[in-house]
């Protein structure tokens, strides 16, 4: 929706990690809570603008 631009900026620079679903840093190379290597970034999945 647009709400909180701060915040969808925050959240393009969040990347999940897939086996855990929890939030890591963009940038960093493995999960920081279960230290799997495969994180997805969290982007335009939130905000569905067109
Ligand atoms: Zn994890």
């Amino acid at each position: 929706m647009g709400k909180f631009p701060i915040a969808d900026a925050r959240i393009s620079q969040i990347w999940i990690c897939k086996k855990c679903k929890s939030r890591n840093k963009r940038g960093v190379e493995k999960c920081r809570k279960c230290g799997y290597k495969y994180l997805r970034p969290k982007r335009k999945d939130i905000r569905a603008k067109k």
